[in-house]
């Protein structure tokens, strides 16, 4: 098999296995409870939590456990949205936010809030200007990736933060960091709450988190008993939240080193596969190494996909979260729709072998050729 999806999801780490394994089978007990099972388990919570603050420079309670990144999208665009709304009504998202955001931003929209689309450059950056005359004393809340998902195009958050709040001090600021972390160095300091998923950094799927800084105040999503978080009630699930911790810890270690080697295989590909004059490459300078975006210009991109797959070889077209549909981030910084359509993403890690990306190249070509050959 050579798995090229790494930005849907990622398998779990031994380590990490392990971990979940032994606190499933060693910590019975609801963090909750006030007995001592409770309290053995309350205290090892106590511990990782702490252990993902520490790695991230925030404080424990500025940690609320989710089950990945689009509950904790909701939680920070909804919450913000209902503790705020006397102050405004008006948000800003970016236009290569992850599907999820624009869901929430659909519904928030439907309850009377006004959202409004900043713009980006040709190379995916934020338009700077575009942001500044949109902040306006009712915004209450902007939101905006730190990475892209489809095209890996990485935000300057600190120069946001800036323009922001030079604008209005009192705009909250939020990013999805899904497609950040365990890939490039992040600040949460740079914003006021975001988002993060454990199944991206070779975690476990169901877990996550949202950093919410203790300066601003989001109104809870979820009502119900249990003393370790107010804003996410219920038994904290201890496992999950403790082999995240680990991932964190294995995933956030040595990142420049591991991005040098993601940029070399990734060079590989992009000299190889440019060649070919129907061949796209939707990179930009601001683009991460690890997920690379071409566009197939003539050949639908699922049959291309599945017949990857029948290699053992596995890609995607755009986001797992809206495979089929065409890629909004293409059509925002290409504004091409015949490029949008033909997508395909290869998402790469540190874990990929070198031998992979020669195997993944020989069985492209021969793949791109026959079905070129079959249109033809
Ligand atoms: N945001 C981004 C940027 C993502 O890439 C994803 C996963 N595709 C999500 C949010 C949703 O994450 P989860 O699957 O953990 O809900």
């Amino acid at each position: 098999m050579i798995y090229l999806d790494y930005s849907a999801t990622t398998p779990v780490s031994y380590e990490v296995l392990d971990t979940y394994t032994k606190v499933t089978k060693e910590y019975i007990g609801n963090a909750n409870s006030l007995h001592s099972l409770g309290i053995k388990s309350a205290k090892l919570l106590e511990s990782a939590t702490k252990q993902i603050a520490d790695i991230f420079n925030v404080n424990p309670n500025e940690i609320i456990f989710t089950s990945g990144a689009t509950e904790a999208n909701n939680m920070a665009l909804i919450g913000v949205a209902l503790a705020s709304h006397k102050k405004g009504k008006h948000i800003i998202v970016s236009k290569l936010e992850h599907p999820s955001i624009y869901v929430i931003c659909d519904y928030l929209k439907s309850i009377g809030f006004e959202i409004s689309y900043v713009k980006n450059d040709k190379e995916g950056l934020i338009d700077f200007d575009d942001l500044k005359s949109l902040v306006r004393p009712d915004t209450i809340l902007v939101s905006i990736c730190a990475v892209n998902s489809e095209v890996g195009i990485r935000q300057p958050l600190k120069m946001i933060r800036q323009i922001i709040k030079k604008e209005n001090m009192g705009t909250i600021i939020h990013s999805d960091m899904t497609q950040a972390i365990g890939k490039i160095p992040v600040n949460f300091h740079d914003v006021d709450l975001a988002s993060m998923s454990g199944h991206k950094i070779f975690g476990p799927k169901g877990i996550g988190f949202l950093y919410k800084s203790s300066m601003i105040k989001i109104t809870p999503l979820v009502y119900g008993s249990g003393k370790t978080n107010e804003l996410k009630p219920g038994t904290p699930p201890l496992p999950l939240i403790v082999a995240l911790s680990k991932a964190c810890r294995l995933s956030c270690d040595d990142l420049e080193k591991k991005e040098r080697f993601v940029n070399l295989i990734n060079e590989k590909i992009v000299n190889t596969l440019s060649k070919y004059p129907n061949i796209l490459i939707n990179k930009t300078k601001y683009s991460i190494p690890h997920i690379l975006n071409i566009s197939l210009m003539k050949i639908e991109p699922e049959t291309f996909i599945n017949a990857m797959s029948q290699k053992d070889i596995y890609l995607s077209t755009n986001t797992a979260c809206s495979s089929g549909d065409l890629s909004s981030s293409i059509m925002a910084i290409y504004n091409d729709l015949a490029r949008a359509k033909h997508t395909i993403r290869i998402s790469l890690s540190y874990i990929t072998t070198t031998d992979e990306i020669n195997k993944f190249l020989l069985e492209f070509t021969e793949e791109y050729n026959k079905l070129n050959e079959l249109r033809s």
